[in-house]
């Protein structure tokens, strides 16, 4: 951080144009998608909004999936499309059980698209997704999965889940720009998503991209995209690739369990349970008559990876990110390190 120099941000040259249909195949081998891969010039959470602004309509039937604030604004957004949204929520902060997605699909038939986040950045936890997909699957429904926070920190595959829609985004365990997000498309999806009345010349347009992009041989991307994204992005992929995904995973992996041990050493119970945790972030409750608030700033003062959780119920969770370079069980053993102190306090 020290010797960065934000003038070299500055007069990047272009990004080529041949270059990008190339990120969106490197980006499709770590989805495990062989259908289409678009990439969303943003953050990953307006990819998402876009899928439900681009599959929500009227005679839409959904099945969401809310187990954080994304899975909630992900049914508010199918709403304001237009569809009817049937919603699964979860104990507060905790996931899903593949008995609730079933009893809501065997409850309403009739429904056509199933919303699910698989692993959980704002309280750690992992839905249980090849259940879910499984579920789905048997009964015909069209499957979103939003893999923004387990791509690269879990085993992920898009078509041996037979996941239709997959929202991924590189600034996560991939330890990428946030600038651009892509969402891979299977051909069953494309059928439901490209139709006459899908909405178009909006930046919420998965058609847009599909007309302006993919059908007419993917060289440059419409707009104005920003190089500096471009090029930072084939950079993280670069390096993702000299890694190797399998590694990357593990070295999640790794993390989490020692953000684990290091809790349980310290006496504090993880919040997820090892089968359902997500290795991205670990978090714990916070124990009576210790003044969260306070714990908060004085953990944050030696490093600003501890956080709260996010959503109902994760409130009174504290964090340890162990996110994309931080995935190190090293960098854990220094937050539980700067844990025990505070708690000796
Ligand atoms: C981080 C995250 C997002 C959105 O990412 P932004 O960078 O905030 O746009 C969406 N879903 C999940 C599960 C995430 O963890």
């Amino acid at each position: 951080m020290n010797d960065f120099d934000p003038k070299l941000l500055l007069d990047t040259p272009p990004f080529p144009a041949e270059r990008v249909a190339g990120l969106a195949d490197r980006l499709a081998r770590l989805i495990g998608a062989s259908g289409d891969v678009l990439l969303v010039q943003a953050e990953a959470v307006v990819a998402l909004e876009a899928v439900a602004a681009s599959l929500g309509r009227p005679g839409v039937k959904a099945v969401n999936i809310v187990t954080s604030p994304y899975g909630a604004w992900f049914g508010r957004w199918l709403r304001r499309a237009g569809a009817s949204v049937v919603e699964i929520r979860a104990e507060a902060a905790r996931p899903v059980s593949a008995r609730a997605v079933e009893a809501a699909l065997d409850a309403h038939p009739d429904a056509n698209l199933l919303a699910v986040v698989h692993a959980e950045s704002a309280s750690g936890i992992r839905n249980p997704l090849e259940a879910i997909q499984l579920l789905a699957r048997e009964r015909g429904v069209l499957t979103i999965v939003d893999a923004v926070a387990s791509l690269g920190g879990h085993d992920f595959s898009a078509d041996a889940l037979r996941a239709d829609v997959v929202v991924v985004g590189p600034q996560k365990a991939l330890a990428g720009p946030a600038g651009f997000s892509a969402v891979a498309v299977s051909k069953r999806a494309w059928a439901e998503i490209d139709r006459p009345d899908a909405p178009q010349t909006s930046t919420l347009s998965l058609v847009d991209q599909k007309r302006l992009w993919l059908d007419i041989g993917r060289g440059a991307l419409p707009g104005t995209p920003s190089p500096l994204e471009l090029w930072a992005l084939a950079a993280a992929l670069d390096r993702v690739e000299a890694e190797g995904m399998e590694r990357l995973i593990d070295r999640h992996g790794e993390a989490a369990a020692a953000a684990r041990d290091g809790l349980e050493a310290l006496g504090l119970a993880p919040w997820a349970r090892a089968e359902d945790a997500s290795n991205l972030v670990t978090a714990f409750a916070v124990p009576e008559g210790i003044d969260a608030l306070h714990l908060l700033e004085t953990l944050r003062a030696a490093d600003p990876d501890f956080s709260f959780g996010v959503g109902p119920g994760a409130e009174r969770l504290i964090r340890l990110n162990h996110t994309g370079r931080r995935a190190d069980p090293a960098v854990v053993h220094a937050m539980i390190s700067v844990l025990a102190a505070a708690l000796r306090r």
